[in-house]
C-alpha cells in the first residue's frame, strides 16, 4: 500500500485532464500489479514469518566493496543498503540527510574504518540508533604510512590483497551470525564458498603479475591506494600523485616531481582511477612521455552494475588485467572453480 501511495503522490494531479487520466491509468496499473503482489507477500508472511521482508534485519554498508562482500555472504536474509554508490570517492564523501536516516534505522553498520570514510564515520558516531557497528577493514592489521613530520597513519585500502578480503569476509560473517543466529548455517556456507573463490583469485593475481618482466613491475597511480596490492603480489609502488587520502590537492611542484620520477624509473604506462578526476595524471603521462593505461583502475569502489568491475572479485580481476596488459605481461582470464 505504501508504494501505491508514493507513486500516486508523485503524479501531477490537478495539471489538466491529460495528467488526471494518466494518473488514473497509472493508479489502475499499480493496483493490477501490486494487489496480487501484496496478497502473495501476505501468504508468505502467514506461512513463514521469518522470511517476511519486514522482519529481516537492516544492514548498512558504507563502501561498495563491503556491501558486495556482505551481499555474497547474506544473500536475501538481510535488507542491505550501501551508502556510497559505485564510483564515489569515500575519502571526500559528504553525507546527505538521507544517510543519517539510514544509519539510525540500521541494526548493523558495516564500515571500513582506518579513516577511509571520515564523513560517514563522523555521522555514524553522532547518530543515535541501536546498530551494532563493525569496522570491517580493521579486521586486517594495517600498514602504517609515514605522512612526514612524524605523523604516521594507518593505510585503509586493505582490500588490495584478496587474502585480506578473506579476513574481511570472516568478520562480516561473524557479525551477521550475531545479528541473526538462526541463519548461521547459511552464512557459514556462503562465506566459505566466497573465501574459496578469493583464494583462487589470490593465486591467479600472483601468477598474472609474474608474467610482467621483472624490471617492469612498477605501479604509478593517482592516489596511494595500492600498497596492499603491491606487497601481496610483488609489484612496487613506484609513485603516486597524491597520498592515501584524496583530500589533499597536489601542487604544481608535486606534479613536476612525479613527471621527473616517472621518466627516471622508466615505466611504460601509468594509471588513472575510477573514483578520481584523471586530468592531472593525464598531464603527468603526457609530460613524462608515457602511456596512460586505456582502462582506469578501480581503487576505492567497485564499478557500476554491468561494468567490468561490478563486484569485488571482478574489480580485482579487471585491475590486474589492466596492469598486466599495460606493463607488458600476458593476461589469462580468471576461471573460478566453484
Ligand atoms: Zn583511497
Amino acid at each position: 500500500m505504501k508504494l501505491i501511495l508514493e507513486i500516486d503522490g508523485s503524479n501531477p494531479y490537478g495539471k489538466g485532464i491529460i495528467s488526471r487520466m494518466r494518473g488514473k491509468i497509472l493508479f489502475r496499473l499499480c493496483l493490477g500489479i501490486l494487489v496480487p503482489l501484496a496478497l502473495l507477500s501476505c501468504t508468505q508472511k502467514d506461512s513463514n514469518s521469518n522470511t517476511a521482508k519486514g522482519d529481516k534485519p537492516r544492514v548498512v554498508a558504507t563502501s561498495t566493496i563491503i556491501a558486495d562482500l556482505a551481499q555474497e555472504v547474506a544473500e536475501d536474509e538481510i535488507r542491505l543498503s550501501a551508502i556510497l554508490k559505485p564510483g564515489t570517492d569515500p575519502h571526500v564523501y559528504e553525507p546527505v540527510p538521507a544517510d543519517s536516516r539510514v544509519l539510525e534505522e540500521a541494526d548493523l553498520i558495516l564500515y571500513n574504518g582506518y579513516n577511509l570514510e571520515p564523513g560517514l564515520i563522523k555521522l555514524m558516531n553522532a547518530s543515535g540508533g541501536k546498530a551494532q557497528k563493525l569496522a570491517v577493514g580493521e579486521a586486517v592489521k594495517s600498514l602504517q604510512l609515514d605522512k612526514g613530520k612524524g605523523e604516521v597513519v594507518p593505510d585503509p585500502h586493505v582490500w588490495g590483497s584478496a587474502e585480506n578480503a578473506i579476513a574481511m569476509t570472516n568478520a562480516i560473517r561473524d557479525a551477521l551470525i550475531e545479528l541473526s543466529p538462526e541463519d548461521r548455517g547459511k552464512f557459514t556456507q556462503k562465506a566459505s564458498q566466497l573465501n574459496n573463490e578469493l583464494k583462487q583469485l589470490h593465486t591467479w593475481i600472483n601468477q598474472q603479475i609474474q608474467t610482467i618482466p621483472a624490471d617492469k613491475r612498477k605501479l604509478v597511480t593517482t592516489h596511494d591506494a595500492f600498497q596492499y596490492y603491491g606487497r601481496a603480489y610483488g609489484i612496487a609502488i613506484a609513485g603516486t600523485l597524491i597520498g592515501i587520502s584524496t583530500e589533499e590537492q597536489p601542487s604544481a611542484q608535486t606534479v613536476q616531481r612525479l613527471v621527473e620520477s616517472v621518466k627516471k624509473i622508466g615505466v611504460s604506462a601509468i594509471f588513472a582511477e575510477t573514483t578520481i578526476n584523471p586530468a592531472l595524471i593525464k598531464t603527468v603521462a603526457q609530460e613524462a612521455g608515457v602511456k596512460l593505461a586505456p582502462n582506469q583502475l578501480y581503487s576505492d569502489s567497485i564499478g557500476a552494475k554491468g561494468s567490468q568491475g561490478d563486484s569485488y572479485i571482478k574489480m580485482m580481476e579487471a585491475n590486474t588485467r589492466t596492469i598486466v596488459e599495460a606493463l607488458g605481461g600476458k593476461y589469462t582470464p580468471l576461471q573460478l572453480k566453484k
